[in-house]
């Protein structure tokens, strides 16, 4: 460990929507933010081609043009945004302590966590191949759902976020083809209700993806396997929707911080970014499983913003 301790007023850790808009909104107050960009600098939408639904760009925007875009903004009032990964916290007292890459330590008079979470994938081969080109593979039906109108797709999932999703995306498209990895589904009756009652829904039970097909530019299929009768079968479609969950990345707060049973942070009041912790805020995914969405994760960071410099302000 270094001895060299940097004091600062606000530590921003992540480089996303929610990251950058907090920066935005800290530094135009005075702050002095510094921003770690961890692992994945503008987060979860630099792999993704279009952005159509962020409000201001009239003819949609690349993700990762409007995190350059994003990041440029926050840089123009002065925040510190810097390469690092917060490895450690130790949150207690008006001071918190954090370690970037196990080396540097910085205490700080307030912290915004703003850390993202990933989307699970199946892991196969052909499935990450068409997620990198754009070509057809997407974890967002509410992201994505609009380029496949008038198409036929598959989603993967069986919880209440991919019932959601199968739903959404069956008002779009002509076919939505669900597959169940066993023979009933985790989610709720009422979720799993709808999604039957959806007449261009086809539910597949015990039935597997073997591979995504292509032309090795866009998605024209999915083989898959039924796992009872070994039935292997494919499915024409032009679009591969995966709801299998998302691990948000909060697990070096978990000792500080109350999370939920599935790790996202939970907000230690309504309608405000504060956490269990004082001084410590959050924003974006890291603690929001129901609409993960750009603009929602830039609305809570500027929240966590405001609610850090009234907290400055209390103090001093
Ligand atoms: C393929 C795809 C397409 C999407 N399309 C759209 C769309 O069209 N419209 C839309 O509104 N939303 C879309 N989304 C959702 C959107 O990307 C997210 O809701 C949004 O990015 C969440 O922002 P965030 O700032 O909370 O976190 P993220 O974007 O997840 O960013 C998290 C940041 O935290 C950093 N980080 C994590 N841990 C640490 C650590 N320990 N130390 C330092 N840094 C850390 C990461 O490096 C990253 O910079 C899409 C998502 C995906 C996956």
């Amino acid at each position: 460990m270094s001895n060299t301790i940097e004091n600062i007023k606000c530590l921003i850790i992540g480089s996303g929507p929610a990251g950058y808009t907090a920066a935005i909104y800290a530094a135009r107050a005075n702050m002095y933010p510094v921003l770690y960009q961890g692992t994945q600098p503008g987060g979860q939408l630099t792999t993704t081609n279009e952005v159509e639904n962020f409000p201001g760009y009239v003819d949609g925007v690349t993700g990762p043009e409007m995190m350059v875009q994003l990041q440029q903004q926050a840089q123009r009032f002065g925040t510190d945004v810097r390469d690092g990964w917060a490895t450690k916290v130790h949150f207690s007292g008006d001071i918190h302590k954090v370690w970037i890459n196990d080396t540097k330590e910085i205490h700080c008079e307030t912290v915004i966590i703003s850390t993202g979470a990933t989307a699970k994938y199946l892991g196969l081969p052909s499935e990450q191949y068409y997620l990198q080109t754009g070509g057809g593979v997407s974890a967002c039906a509410v992201c994505d759902g609009f380029f496949y109108r008038n198409q036929e797709v598959v989603i993967v999932g069986a919880g209440d976020s991919a019932c959601e999703e199968a739903h959404y995306l069956a008002k779009l498209c002509t076919k939505v083809t669900m597959l169940v990895r066993k023979n009933e589904f985790r989610a709720s009756k009422i979720m799993v209700d709808r999604v039957q009652k959806t007449p261009n829904i086809e539910i597949l039970y015990n039935t597997e993806t073997e591979e995504v097909l292509g032309d090795g530019q866009l998605v024209t299929g999915v083989r898959v396997v039924n796992n009872v009768t070994k039935e292997v079968r494919e499915i024409s479609c032009t679009g591969f929707f995966v709801a299998i969950g998302h691990h948000p990345n909060t697990d070096i707060f978990k000792e500080f911080i109350d999370l939920d049973e599935t790790g996202y942070i939970k907000y230690a009041q309504p309608g405000s970014s504060k956490t269990n912790v004082t001084g410590v805020f959050v924003s974006g995914d890291a603690a929001d499983k129901t609409y993960r969405q750009a603009i929602t994760a830039a609305g809570t960071g500027c929240m966590a913003a405001l609610d850090a410099e009234r907290y400055l302000a209390s103090l001093h």
